[in-house]
């Protein structure tokens, strides 16, 4: 048995050799034995369900059905309440299924489903009315119902007070138009959380966020647009024309619409993080295995110093991006709102996971720029992290104004 301090103090006692163990399992703090089952589930799922289909989605994109089998299971409530239909899990139980999924092999599907539970769901659930968490949150957590989140304007991205979409009130109802672009799900969604102006003199003050039915009339799916990756992920540029829905469709307050998806960002940042990081691991572990088997001048090629240290780096810098997650993700769960600590985790695993992508490519040699192998899309769909949720510069610039500057 080791002491209260650690094994290092039973070895002083002499009567143990201390030998490092590298393949023991290491659980990190932040997770219990609970949180490590739901892992195994949620794994022998993924792998058995979703992974063998991720070449055919990456043509075809994913099908809607994936939310039905996944609501089934309860791994699309995992965190949320059970009065909704969710399993009343903690914050970290939303870390593990971001991790698992990218045992799918595809970070579409991941990013799809992603939008529906950390991105969508927690606005819906933070602000909305009873009615509005019956009618959306419910259907949304059994998988009967698929969300998105309408954000980015073809002329306004990082800067989003600078979107245009506005919605007028008339009576009871509000009309609103405007556009969205990049539009994740916004092909399948049934309800998109839309993000508007409803005055347009008013600053920070002036945004209201809506609940919209995607079948109302003036909706308009304009166009599927073609990605670099997340292939399958449907991504969708958006159209608003004298779009009616009545005052409650309001989520949360009036003019209050901006801090509100402030709050929905850091959410959505930190499970992106934590996405980053686990897609890095995986990228990792494939390559590894690759480097002991592939052999060049009589040897394995991760046989060579400069390979061991290739993933030397690589290993440090994807512990570095873990630890930052856990430690932030345990503070945003203890009811801190660290959104500094969140910016810098997800500035750092979104380039972690780049970086490493394209050394593992690097390491397969022309393998790795075959499709054949799946490395090269392991860095197509990362490579949306520097970029999506807010890019590198726009975490850099929150960061160093959190300092006054
Ligand atoms: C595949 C995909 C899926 C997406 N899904 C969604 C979704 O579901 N919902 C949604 O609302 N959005 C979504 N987005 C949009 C994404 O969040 C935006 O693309 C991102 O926030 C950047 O906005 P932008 O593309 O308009 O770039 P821009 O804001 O035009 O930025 C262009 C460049 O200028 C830089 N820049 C801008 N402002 C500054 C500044 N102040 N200082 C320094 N540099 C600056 C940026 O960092 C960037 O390098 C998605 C995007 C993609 C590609």
């Amino acid at each position: 048995m080791s002491s209260p301090v650690g094994p290092a103090v039973d070895a002083a006692a002499g009567d143990a050799i201390l030998k490092p163990d590298f393949g023991a399992r290491r659980r990190h703090f932040i997770f219990t034995d609970e949180h490590e089952q739901l892992r195994e589930s949620i794994h022998a799922f993924v792998v058995a369900e979703l992974a063998p289909h991720a070449e055919e989605w990456e043509e075809t994109t994913f099908p809607d059905s994936v939310f039905r089998r996944m609501g089934e299971l309860g791994f699309l409530g995992l965190d949320k309440p059970e009065a909704y239909g969710g399993q009343g899990g903690d914050y970290f139980t939303a870390l593990v299924l971001a991790e698992e999924m990218a045992h799918s092999n595809s970070g579409g599907l991941a990013m799809g489903v992603a939008v529906h539970t950390d991105m969508t769901l927690p606005p819906i659930l933070a602000f909305g009315t009873e009615a509005q968490k019956q009618a959306w949150a419910v259907p949304a957590i059994r998988g009967e119902k698929i969300l998105c989140l309408g954000i980015t304007e073809p002329d306004a991205g990082s800067d989003v007070s600078g979107i245009r979409t506005h919605a007028v009130r008339d009576g009871d109802e509000y009309v609103i138009n405007g556009a969205k672009t990049y539009i994740t799900n916004g092909h399948r969604a049934d309800a998109i959380v839309l993000v508007t102006k409803t005055d347009l003199d008013a600053g920070y003050d002036g945004f209201t966020l809506f609940l919209v039915p995607m079948d109302v009339p003036g909706v308009v799916r304009e166009q599927r647009l073609q990605k670099l990756g997340m292939h399958a992920s449907d991504t969708a540029l958006l159209a608003f024309q004298d779009v009616r829905v009545g005052a409650d469709a309001v989520l949360g307050q009036v003019g209050k619409g901006f801090y509100h998806i402030m709050w929905e960002l850091q959410g959505e940042r930190l499970i992106g993080a934590a996405g980053c990081v686990a897609g890095a691991q995986k990228a990792f572990a494939k390559t590894l295995a690759y480097a002991l088997e592939r052999r060049a001048f009589g040897r394995k090629i991760g046989h060579f110093q400069v390979t061991r240290h290739k993933f030397a780096e690589m290993a440090t810098k994807i512990e570095s991006a873990r630890q930052m997650v856990y430690v932030t993700a345990w503070r945003f769960a203890n009811g801190e709102y660290p959104v500094r600590e969140i910016s810098m985790a997800k500035l750092h695993a979104a380039r972690v996971a780049v970086e490493v992508a394209d050394e593992c490519i690097q390491i397969h040699g022309g393998a790795g720029y075959m499709k054949e192998y799946g490395i090269e899309r392991v860095w197509r769909d990362l490579r949306l992290n520097r970029i999506g949720a807010g890019t590198d510069e726009i975490m850099l610039d929150v960061i160093g104004r959190s300092y006054g500057l």
